[in-house]
C-alpha cells in the first residue's frame, strides 16, 4: 500500500505554528496501519528464505545473502548499494530518505554471515529454514542474527509501503564477517562511514531471556557498551635442558607457578551504575527481601556479590576476567624449551584500561623470575551514553510490549561490530526484541537454533514502534494531506 491509500483525517493544519501536529496521525496510528496478519506470514517466510541462503563463515559467501536482501528491497522500490570488501564478501546499504532531514540518519545493523553448523547434531538441517506446525522457524542464523536482519529490513519496507514521512533517513546496514574477523564492519568504518553518517545505531547485543536470574522472570538487557578486550601472552623464559632432569628455573616451571597465581586471583566486584539500574529493575519485579537487596547498590555488592561471582555468566558482568585460552612453545616431550607462553583473553569493564590490567598481572606474578607479558591486541571498552532518546525509546517500547519483564541497561561481555563503530561517535545499542528460553539460548552458535513466529513478529512490532518514534514525523506528508 502506497501513500495514496493512506486515510487522512482532519481538514486543516497550521504548518507555521505546528508543522507536525494535527491532522497528521500519531505514530501509533502508523503501526496500526500495518496489516499484521500479512506481516506475520511475510516475516516467517522471509526469515526462512534468508536462512536457506548459506552464509556460514568461513567462508561467508555474504554476496549471496546481500543479493537476497537487494532483491527484497528492490521489489519495494528501496535504493540499495553493495560492494565486496573481499572476493565473495559483501556489505549492503539500503536507504530510505527523508524529504527534509532534520537529524542524522538512524542505522539498523545486522551481519549477514552466520557461524558454521554440524548438521548431524540438528533436529532439522541447519540451512533448511523449516517452519514447523507450531510456527517455529529452524536454522542457523534465526537467532544470530538473520532474525534481527529480517525485522530491520521489514521495518524499512513498512515505512516505505505506508509512505511514512521521515524526519531523518533510515538506513539498513548488512555486513559480512562479523563472526570471524569483523572485516565487513571494519571496511564500513574505514571507507564508507562518512556517507552513511548515522548518529544512532541498533545492533545485536541485548535480548530477552526467560528465567536467566529468577525462574518466572523475563529479563530484557539492552547493551550500551561491551567489555574491552586485551589479548596477550604471558611469556616465561628460563634454562633450557633435558626433560629427564626437572629444574626449578625452567620456563615451563615458571609458567606453571605464574598460572597458579592467576588461578588464585580474587577478582573485585564492580557494578557499573547502569548495570545497577538493571538490577534495580529486576528487584522491582521480584520484590521481597531479594528485591530490596537488588535495589540497593551497597547491598547488591556486599550481599549479592558472592552470588553473582558464583555464576560464571554474572561474574563476567561484574569483574575484569583473565581467561587462559591456550598454550604455546613446547615441542618434544623430552626437550625443556627456553621459552613457553600461555595465551590470555582478558576482558575489562568500562573505565578499566589495558595498562591497569598489566599492572594487576605484573603484581600477581611478582617474585617469579622470567615472566613477562606481550600484548597481541588491545581494544578498550567504549560506552554509548544512556542519556539518549533512542535508548529511552528502546527501554520504553520493550516495557510496554513485555509489561512483566525487567528491562534495563547492560554491559555486554563479548564484543560485536558495535565495538568498531562506537569509537566513530555513533550511539550504538545492542537490542534484540525477542524473548528466548534457556533451552532456546543453546542455539546461539550451538545446535537447533530456532525462533518462533510469535517471537519474530512481536520483535518486528517493537522495532517498528521504536523506528517510528525516533525517525518519523508526526504523520502524513503535506502532499498526501491535500489529496
Ligand atoms: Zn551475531
Amino acid at each position: 500500500m502506497g501513500a495514496a491509500g493512506v486515510i487522512v483525517f482532519g481538514a486543516t493544519c497550521t504548518p507555521h505554528t505546528s508543522p507536525i501536529a494535527f491532522p497528521y496521525p500519531d505514530r501509533q496510528t502508523w503501526a496500526d496501519r500495518v496489516d499484521w496478519t500479512a506481516a506475520r506470514a511475510e516475516s516467517a517466510r522471509t526469515l526462512s528464505e534468508y536462512v536457506q541462503v548459506n552464509t556460514a563463515n568461513p567462508p561467508g559467501n555474504e554476496v549471496l545473502g546481500a543479493a537476497y536482501l537487494t532483491d527484497l528491497f528492490t521489489r519495494e522500490g528501496i535504493e540499495t548499494t553493495s560492494w565486496e570488501f573481499a572476493p565473495g564478501r559483501t556489505n549492503l546499504v539500503a536507504r530510505l530518505r527523508a524529504d527534509k532531514p532534520s537529524e542524522a540518519p538512524l542505522c539498523l545493523l545486522s551481519h549477514i554471515d552466520v557461524v558454521t553448523a554440524e548438521p548431524e547434531r540438528w533436529t532439522h538441517p541447519p540451512f533448511s529454514g523449516l517452519i514447523d506446525e507450531q510456527g517455529m522457524i529452524w536454522g542457523r542464523g534465526t537467532m544470530d542474527m538473520k532474525g534481527i536482519g529480517v525485522i530491520e529490513a521489514l521495518s524499512l519496507v513498512w515505512l516505505k509501503r505506508l509512505g511514512v514521512p521521515l524526519r531523518r533517513d533510515v538506513i539498513v546496514l548488512a555486513v559480512g564477517d562479523e563472526e570471524v574477523d569483523n572485516q565487513g564492519a571494519q571496511d564500513l568504518a574505514d571507507h564508507h562511514w562518512q556517507e552513511i553518517g548515522c548518529s544512532q545505531l541498533l545492533n545485536e547485543g541485548g535480548l530477552g531471556v526467560k528465567g536467566a536470574l529468577f525462574d518466572d522472570l523475563t529479563t530484557f538487557a539492552v547493551s550500551f557498551t561491551e567489555k574491552g578486550a586485551l589479548w596477550a601472552r604471558m611469556v616465561a623464559t628460563g634454562e633450557p635442558g633435558h626433560g629427564s632432569t626437572p629444574l626449578p628455573d625452567s620456563a615451563p616451571a615458571r609458567l606453571t607457578q605464574a598460572l597458579e597465581r592467576l588461578r588464585a586471583r580474587d577478582p573485585k566486584v564492580t557494578i557499573h551504575p547502569q548495570l545497577q539500574r538493571f538490577l534495580s529493575a529486576v528487584g522491582d519485579k521480584v520484590g521481597g527481601v531479594t528485591g530490596a537487596v537488588l535495589k540497593s547498590p551497597w547491598a547488591t555488592r556486599e550481599l549479592a556479590g558472592p552470588k553473582l561471582l558464583a555464576n560464571p555468566l554474572s561474574a563476567a558482568t561484574v569483574t575484569n576476567t583473565i581467561n587462559v585460552t591456550g598454550f604455546g612453545g613446547a615441542e618434544k616431550p623430552n626437550v625443556v624449551p627456553s621459552k613457553v607462553w600461555a595465551q590470555l583473553d582478558i576482558r575489562m569493564l568500562p573505565g578499566v584500561t589495558s595498562k591497569d590490567m598489566l599492572v594487576e598481572l605484573n603484581g600477581l606474578v611478582e617474585g617469579i623470575d622470567g615472566i613477562s607479558f606481550e600484548v597481541i591486541s588491545d581494544s578498550p571498552a567504549v560506552e554509548s551514553t544512556t542519556d539518549d532518546a533512542l535508548f529511552r525509546a528502546l527501554l520504553n517500547h520493550l516495557q510496554v510490549a513485555y509489561p512483566d519483564a525487567a528491562v534495563g541497561p547492560f554491559v555486554m561481555m563479548g564484543s560485536t561490530d558495535s565495538t568498531i563503530l562506537r569509537p566513530l561517535g555513533v550511539h550504538a545499542y545492542g537490542f534484540a526484541p525477542f524473548v528466548f528460553t534457556q533451552d532456546e539460548l543453546k542455539g546461539f552458535h550451538g545446535d537447533d537454533e530456532r525462533i518462533s513466529t510469535d517471537n519474530l513478529v512481536q520483535g518486528l512490532k517493537v522495532l517498528f514502534g521504536v523506528v517510528l518514534e525516533t525517525s518519523a514525523l508526526g504523520g502524513v506528508q503535506a502532499a498526501a494531506a491535500t489529496e
